[in-house]
């Protein structure tokens, strides 16, 4: 079983919608192994895309990623990666593919309302980010 780690990011949360993207995600058999409410500093934002450190992007992402509270989890599947990049859709929501998430509730290629790993070495890094162990939910 694979894992992957999702934010709800703040516009997404501002404007009511952690039920309707979860429900999403849990219709098309992702399972939440783990689930948390919180708000990034800045610096934890900043920590948690590292790798986008050079971007010209970086500055505004982080400080819209600690502007309100995200909803972090991890969700588990056969090839839960790809499945949830796949309901997510790309980036830029006007380029996200009908029905995706982002195209649906993305109001910005900033703000585009979703994160999910893009990779298992970037599982790795981003799922202890916010999650231990114990906090993990084995299958019941
Ligand atoms: N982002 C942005 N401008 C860009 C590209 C990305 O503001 O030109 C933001 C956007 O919120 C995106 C995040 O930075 O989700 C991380 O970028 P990445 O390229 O990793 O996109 P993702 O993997 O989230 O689709
Ligand atoms: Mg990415």
């Amino acid at each position: 079983m694979e894992r992957t780690l999702v934010i709800i990011k703040p516009d997404a949360v501002k404007r009511n919608l952690i039920g309707e993207i979860l429900r999403r995600f849990e219709e098309a058999g992702l399972r939440v192994a783990a689930l948390r409410m919180l708000r990034l500093s800045k610096q934890q934002a900043q920590g948690f895309y590292v790798v986008h450190k050079e971007r010209p992007f970086y500055d505004s992402l982080c400080s819209f990623m600690s502007e309100g509270p995200v909803v972090a989890a991890v969700l588990e599947a056969q090839g839960a990666i790809e499945k949830v990049r796949a309901l997510m859709g790309a980036t830029d929501p006007e380029k996200a593919q009908a029905g995706t998430i982002r195209a649906a509730f993305g109001t910005s290629i900033e703000r585009n309302a979703v994160h999910g790993s893009d990779s298992p070495a970037s599982a790795a890094f981003e799922i202890p980010y916010f999650f231990s162990a114990l906090e993990i939910m084995e299958t019941p």
